[in-house]
């Protein structure tokens, strides 16, 4: 893509009313735009990020075996009443609406209840179990407070998928295969290092722990307590002896750390099942429970934790996995020879399938450096009167202070393309 014919500009004025590195930045950068309080647009650029992590979950769901499907932001009350969680009293950051003729409706904060729903049109003997249902969607919580930028808002992007399985073996055997494709995700966003498998509260129905994936972080929300060398993490919500001791966790060997729950998964037993009446028969002919779970990753959340990770004092550093291009090009001067080189060299790396970011603007050397900087691709390539005179490219890692200068052949080799 062209930079002169992209919409979105860049802003050196930090937003007054973000107080989130990851809104700042993100904004700045022209990436987001801000509706509201918990509330953000995906313009261009902050979209192919976003699309970005969305493949890395939709890979990582789909090769266990996870079928994807779309289900509906608005949600009749009856099935909701069916699992007791209509009520604002049980479910206090619903938001809801009504039809012309005063038919009240949901506005989908989770989905286990249309899940279970939809399937029970389909589930009923053992031989249509098990399996993995999955969605990624806008979630709408009214949310008392929407805070930290992406990391908590009133409209955003999650992945949800339900596992529904025969027996208590199999629920296992599906949510630890849930869990270690979690662990790929994890690792694929380059968040791998820092992210802890974290036992938590399994809610009100289960004796169990659920899981939850905490991104270390400064500004994290939750407390943690984290065996590094275990890489298991145990919340503070659930910190007492006796759950050390089922979790074989020792307190000598914890560090107390702050977390971004970046995804979590939980154990529901039939409560969904049983409530909306969905059993399967088994090989006998008899009527059997079905044992659930399910299996979030806050998409839109990641995009904000990875953004104030990685970020430095010059703006967003995105890793290769999510950048919205490997490449910022920038072409210095308007002389044709450099115009040509430089529109020569944006068809080749676009025809290796490498995507680039083209600043052919009319701007300062400056101006384009620091944009460079501040929108955080992975290289910066700069071709100007000066390279072209040495018949070289100059290649800069967003990680490094220190350019480089390469012939052509290098510089695909260092992009990745060709072999030396
Ligand atoms: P939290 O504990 O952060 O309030 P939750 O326990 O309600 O989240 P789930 O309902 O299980 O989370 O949602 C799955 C994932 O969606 C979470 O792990 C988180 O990453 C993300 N998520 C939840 N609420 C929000 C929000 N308000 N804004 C952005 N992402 C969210
Ligand atoms: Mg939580």
């Amino acid at each position: 893509m062209r930079l002169s014919e992209l919409f979105t500009k860049t802003s050196k004025t930090v937003p007054a009313d973000e107080t989130a590195k990851n809104a700042q930045l993100l904004i700045q950068a022209g990436f987001i735009h801000k509706e509201m309080a918990g509330v953000y647009a995906y313009l261009p650029l902050g979209l192919k990020v976003l699309e970005n992590i969305k493949q890395v979950v939709r890979e990582e769901m789909n090769a266990i075996g996870g079928q994807e499907v779309m289900m509906t932001t608005l949600q009749p009350r009856d099935i909701w009443e069916k699992t007791d969680r209509w009520d604002d009293k049980k479910v206090d950051n619903w938001f809801k609406t009504k039809l012309v003729n005063g038919t009240e409706l949901g506005v989908g904060l989770t989905h286990e209840e249309p899940i279970v729903d939809a399937l029970s049109a389909y589930v009923d003997s053992y031989k249509d179990l098990p399996i993995y249902v999955y969605q990624i969607q806008n979630k709408f919580r009214n949310e008392l407070r929407a805070k930290s930028g992406l990391l908590r808002g009133r409209e955003f992007l999650m992945k949800d998928m339900y596992s529904l399985a025969r027996t208590q073996a199999e629920h296992e055997e599906l949510y630890e295969k849930a869990a270690s494709a979690y662990v790929r995700i994890y690792d694929r966003l380059g968040l791998g290092e820092f992210t802890y498998r974290t036992a938590a509260d399994g809610g009100i129905f289960t004796e169990r722990f659920s899981d939850e994936f905490q991104t270390l972080s400064d500004i994290g929300e939750d407390t943690v307590y984290v065996d590094e060398a275990k890489k298991l993490a145990i919340n503070k919500e659930i910190y007492t002896d006796e759950n050390l001791a089922k979790l074989g966790l020792k307190k000598e060997e914890l560090v107390e750390k702050k977390g971004i729950e970046v995804g979590n998964i939980f154990p529901l037993e039939t409560k969904y099942t049983d409530a909306l009446d969905v059993y399967y028969t088994d090989e006998k002919g008899q009527k059997q429970s079905i044992i659930m779970g399910c299996y979030g990753v806050g998409i839109s959340r990641l995009m904000g934790v990875i953004a104030e990770h990685f970020a430095d004092d010059k703006g967003l550093v995105w890793p290769e996995s999510v950048a919205p291009a490997k490449v910022y090009l920038a072409r210095l001067g308007t002389e044709p020879e450099v115009v040509k080189a430089a529109d020569e060299l944006y068809f080749e790396l676009t025809a290796e399938a490498i995507e680039v970011l083209y600043d052919d603007r009319d701007i300062r050397p400056g101006e384009k450096f620091a944009d460079a900087d501040l929108m955080g691709l992975p290289y910066r390539v700069v071709v100007s009167g000066k390279t072209l005179e040495q018949g070289t490219y100059e290649v800069k890692s967003r990680h490094s202070s220190e350019a480089q200068f390469v012939s052509q052949d290098q510089l695909f080799e260092i992009l990745g393309t060709r072999v030396a």
